[in-house]
Parts: structure tokens; C-alpha cells; sequence
């Protein structure tokens, strides 16, 4: 057409389309499974806009995935009757990668093939991932609910650049066309896509179609429905492979690892509903970007409703993906309704609780899993005690801590670990707080409690003292810092407590020197006082009780508080 524009890729873009086209050799149709994902995704958000709007759907609400090949022609063809895209948002979809994410995934490419290979789903570069197998795609595309004018031609051969132009489209939705490379021959079998599809899509809640491979006995040459097309969640545990369950999973969560683990369940009774949720291997890569992430899908009576609704999930515990299915939210839930939700209340109270057992269960029979999951999410997971003041207790008996009695940094011990290890007398948790497991381990404070041989948990990371100060007690025993305030010998337990009138003695024979001090240092300190936490070093400084410990202090400094 005349308005046929040329543009280039956005450099993130040509480095990862260099990627898929020179590197990825083993896995190559894993292309289907992301095409036919983004028409499941268009189906959705037609589905969804429909709702309010229902002459978006042209008169024509059955939605479906077709695809088709062309020996001949060497072509392969995914198409979708879904919301389609206009010319701005062809342009912006397909010439720059809209997530934020892009640059974290190019720097995490390893150079090894197989990695990342497997990095490519999690960062949402999905429809690239079509140049694996063709030298030039076409994307024909109309957006619901526009005229045919508005439709779009889009075309690139994956080396730098791409054009976009108008092209009249009397059908809605958008449909890909791979021109196949030489070496691709075989994506032009039905036999092999029907595989494919099979493998990777079968859950999806969409039927996907193909033309039969051959007439049946009646002769039929209509299309055929390739995958299950209903909704995995919906289907009684006992009959879902656990094959399914992991590529589902691949699908929701855009990773390509299995996931640790997943836990699904059907409620019914005076609410119903049905969830899948799944706790990932490794970390998505915005697991630090507190606006990011693809979270819990929610669902109601199968039409999908939102990603990431955050009301479903604390954000100690964004790591879980899946999808919760409720029938009875009404269908047009915007997310101002699911903040004041007492539904989606009692759902999420549920699912953290299925989460929490999930893991506890988890730290006692597998012990080496957990301690992966601890691994990657832990940092997360801290988050608990400060945010779900209902859970404290649970969370906290899931955390996992370095102390004086385990080996360099790694976070082994639990709470109750410690409190089985307690002397007799001992009344409290003792931890340290520094910037460092190092500095927590060398940290002077710790001479008196070496010295009666008392275990204090060493909190090496800067979110440690933040969290740590929502909890106070555990199992009836307090949290208490060893840098912090008067420290009594006598309440630290064991055979070797000091003696009370020894302690007296030295006090009397120091008090000149404490004096002296108290002067020479003035307003800079609260109080000068002989101690019997150090045993090596002369002096350190301690805070009051009611402070903010000196490391948060700190922190809050660095932070211009
Ligand atoms: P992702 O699906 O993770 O967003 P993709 O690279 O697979 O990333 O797709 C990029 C974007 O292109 C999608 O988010 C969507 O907006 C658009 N898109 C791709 N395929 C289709 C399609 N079949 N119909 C409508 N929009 C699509
Ligand atoms: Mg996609």
C-alpha cells in the first residue's frame, strides 16, 4: 500500500533475533508454543472486552486457533479470531520488546546454547521466537471492532528491519505466516504440529484447529479439533499427567524450567472455586521490581479476568504463579471492586494457607528442596512477618537463618532448630544484625554470648533488621538483639553463668574509669557502663533498648531519612 513504511528494530531486538536465529538448534518448535500462546492471549482479551462491549465481537463469538500449512508454498499459518492490533500497536509490539525485562534477559545470556535457550520464554520474547524457523514472517492483523480498512501488513526477514503498511482484512484477529527456512521441512506435517501441539498446548482453553489429515469414514473434510481445549484447572486431579500440570505451568508462569512444585484444588460449597498455583525453581527476573511480574492469573467461570491481581497474593509471596477460577465473582470485577472483596479475601486466605502448608511441609520431608526454594526466594519470604500480621508465626517458622553454631553464610537453621538447641535458663533468641554474614560473624558483640557459649542467629543482609523488628516473639520466646541494651549474663543460661556479686565488684573498682569516661565523651553518648558482654575487645558501642538498632540507623541515614 502507499503507506508502507520501513523501521528498525529496536537493538535489543536485533541482538535477540541474532540469538534465536543463529543459536537455538535443539527445541526449535517450541515457536508453535509461543504463536499459539499470544492467539490464546488474543482470545482472552477479546473475551474479556466483549463483556462490556459485545458488538466487538462482530457477530462472530467463536473463538478459535487455526493452523495450516502449505507444502507448496512452504508456509505455515497460526491464526486467531481475537483482538487483533492496530497499526500503532503492531508497530510497538512488534518492533521493540515492551517489557522492561529486556535488557536483564541480554545480560544474563550465558553464550551456553541450552540456557539460553531456556532463558527466552521467561522474558516474554515470545513472538520472535517464530524467526527460529522462518527467514520471513508476515503478520496480517485487524483489530476488533475497526473496519476492514484497518487492517495491517507487517513483515520482516529478522535481519534489522520491518515494514508495516495497510491492508483492507475483512476477518478480525491476526494470523502469522512463517515462510519456512530450507532446513524446516518438518513443521510442513500435520502429523508432527498435531504432536506439537499436543505436547505444548494441550490446556489451552481455546480449540485450536486444523483440516483433517484425510476424510473420516463419512467422508467429513471438515476441521478437527487438535488439543483438549478446557481448562486444566477445571479437570479432576487424578486425571492430569504430571507432564500437563509442568506445561501448564511453562504457559502461565512464560518459564522454561518445571516448576518445584504446584498444589491444585476444586472448593465447593458456599463459595466455589478452583486454583493452581505453582512455586517456580528459579527467580523471574523481575522478582526484585515490586510493579512487575506475571503473578496469579484471575479467572471467573473460565473467562480470564486480569493478570497479577495482586489482591489474590501478599507481595511476600509474588513468586507464586497460576490461576485462581472463581464462579461466583460477577464477570465484570474491575480491580477497585477486589480490594473491598470478601471473597477474594477468604480466597487468598486460603491459598497462603495451602502455600504455607505447601512449604512447611516441604522443609520436613525435603529437606534438600527446601533448601533450593530457600536458596532463591527466601529474601522474599522475609517480607512475611512485617506484611501478613496473621501469619507471622507460620512464616517465621519457615525462615532460615546462618548462626554462630552453622557453616560461613549459608541459612540452615530454623527457629526451631534454636529453640531445641536453647541452654537451660536461656530466655530469649539472641540474633546480630550487620551488612555482612562476615560482619555479623566478627561482630564484637558476639564475645559474651561465645564466651557462656550461647548460639546467636547472624542476620547478614540489610532487610534482616527491617523485618526482624515486626517479629518480636516466637514460640512465646523474644526476639532479642545482642547489640541492643542492658544485656544480663545470668538470663543467657547454662552451667558457666556469671556470678552476681563478682559482676558488683568489678563495677565498684571501675567506676572511677566509667566516670572519667562519661566526662571526656559528654553529650556523644547516652551513658558509659561496665559490661560483661566482651570478653577480647576493650569497649563497643551499644543502643538503647528502644532504638533502632545501630545498623538501621544506618540505613536510614544512606537512604537521606
Ligand atoms: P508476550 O506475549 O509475552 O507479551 P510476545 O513477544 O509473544 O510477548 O508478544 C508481544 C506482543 O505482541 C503481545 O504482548 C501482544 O500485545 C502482541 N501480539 C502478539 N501476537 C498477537 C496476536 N496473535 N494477537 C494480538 N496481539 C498479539
Ligand atoms: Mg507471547
Amino acid at each position: 500500500a502507499a503507506d508502507k513504511q520501513t523501521h528498525e528494530f529496536q537493538t535489543e531486538v536485533r541482538q535477540l533475533l541474532k540469538l534465536m536465529i543463529h543459536s537455538l538448534y535443539s527445541n526449535r518448535e517450541i515457536f508453535l508454543r509461543e504463536l499459539i500462546s499470544n492467539a490464546s492471549d488474543a482470545a482472552d482479551k477479546l473475551r474479556f472486552q466483549s463483556l462490556q462491549d459485545e458488538a466487538l465481537l462482530e457477530g462472530d463469538g467463536d473463538l478459535a486457533i487455526r493452523i495450516s500449512f502449505d507444502k507448496e508454498a512452504r508456509t505455515l499459518t497460526v491464526a486467531d479470531n481475537g483482538i487483533g492490533m492496530s497499526r500503532d500497536e503492531v508497530q510497538d509490539n512488534l518492533g521493540t520488546i515492551a517489557r522492561s525485562g529486556t535488557r536483564q534477559f541480554l545480560e544474563q545470556l550465558s553464550g551456553d546454547q541450552s540456557k539460553d535457550a531456556r532463558l527466552i520464554g521467561q522474558f516474554g520474547v515470545g513472538f520472535y521466537s517464530a524467526f527460529i524457523v522462518a527467514d520471513r514472517v508476515t503478520v496480517l492483523t485487524r483489530k476488533a471492532g475497526e473496519e476492514a480498512a484497518a487492517g495491517v501488513r507487517w513483515e520482516s526477514t529478522g535481519e534489522g528491519e520491518y515494514t508495516i503498511e495497510s491492508e483492507a482484512r475483512e476477518r478480525r484477529g491476526t494470523e502469522v505466516i512463517l515462510h519456512l527456512k530450507e532446513d524446516a521441512d518438518e513443521f510442513l506435517d500435520g502429523y508432527r504440529l498435531r504432536r506439537i501441539i499436543r505436547t505444548y498446548s494441550d490446556h489451552i482453553d481455546l480449540p485450536i484447529r486444523m483440516a483433517r489429515e484425510a476424510a473420516d469414514e463419512e467422508g467429513d473434510t471438515e476441521d478437527e479439533t487438535v488439543n483438549k481445549a478446557n481448562a486444566l484447572w477445571m479437570r479432576p486431579r487424578n486425571e492430569i499427567k504430571d507432564e500437563e500440570y509442568v506445561e501448564f505451568y511453562k504457559h502461565v508462569a512464560h518459564d522454561f524450567d518445571e516448576p518445584l512444585t504446584w498444589m491444585h484444588n476444586k472448593v465447593e460449597g458456599n463459595q466455589s472455586y478452583a486454583s493452581l498455583l505453582y512455586i517456580p525453581k528459579r527467580a523471574p527476573f523481575d522478582l526484585w521490581d515490586r510493579e512487575g511480574g506475571h503473578g496469579v492469573k484471575l479467572y471467573v467461570k473460565r473467562i480470564f479476568i486480569m493478570d497479577d491481581a495482586e489482591q489474590l497474593m501478599p507481595r511476600y509471596l509474588r513468586f507464586v504463579r497460576g490461576v485462581i477460577d472463581s464462579d461466583d465473582l460477577p464477570l465484570n470485577v474491575s480491580r477497585e471492586i477486589l480490594q473491598n472483596n470478601r471473597q477474594i479475601d477468604r480466597m487468598r486466605a486460603a491459598s497462603v494457607k495451602r502455600i504455607l502448608d505447601t512449604l512447611e511441609k516441604m522443609a520436613a520431608d525435603e529437606a534438600e528442596k527446601y533448601a533450593e526454594f530457600w536458596g532463591t526466594f527466601g529474601r522474599v519470604l522475609k517480607e512475611g512477618p512485617a506484611e501478613d500480621f496473621g501469619n507471622r508465626e507460620r512464616v517465621a517458622k519457615l525462615l532460615r537463618f546462618a548462626s554462630t553454631r552453622g557453616e560461613g553464610d549459608v541459612e540452615a537453621v530454623s527457629l526451631d532448630d534454636y529453640i531445641g538447641r536453647m541452654k537451660e535458663g536461656q530466655e530469649a533468641i539472641y540474633y546480630v544484625t550487620a551488612d555482612s554474614f562476615a560482619a555479623a560473624r566478627n561482630s564484637p558483640h558476639l564475645e559474651v554470648f561465645r564466651k557462656y557459649d550461647v548460639e546467636v542467629l547472624l542476620l547478614g543482609d540489610p532487610v534482616d533488621e527491617w523485618w526482624v523488628s515486626h517479629l518480636q516473639e516466637y514460640d512465646g520466646k523474644r526476639l532479642v538483639s545482642a547489640a541492643k541494651g542492658e544485656l544480663d549474663p545470668a538470663k543467657l543460661g547454662g552451667e558457666n553463668a556469671p556470678d552476681k556479686a563478682e559482676q558488683e565488684k568489678t563495677e565498684t573498682e571501675l567506676k572511677p574509669l566509667v566516670d572519667r569516661l562519661k566526662a571526656a565523651l559528654g553529650e556523644t553518648v547516652e551513658s558509659v557502663r561496665v559490661s560483661s558482654r566482651l570478653t577480647d575487645s576493650p569497649a563497643c558501642l551499644v543502643v538503647g533498648e528502644q532504638e533502632f538498632a545501630i545498623n538501621m540507623q544506618r540505613m536510614l541515614k544512606a537512604a537521606g531519612q
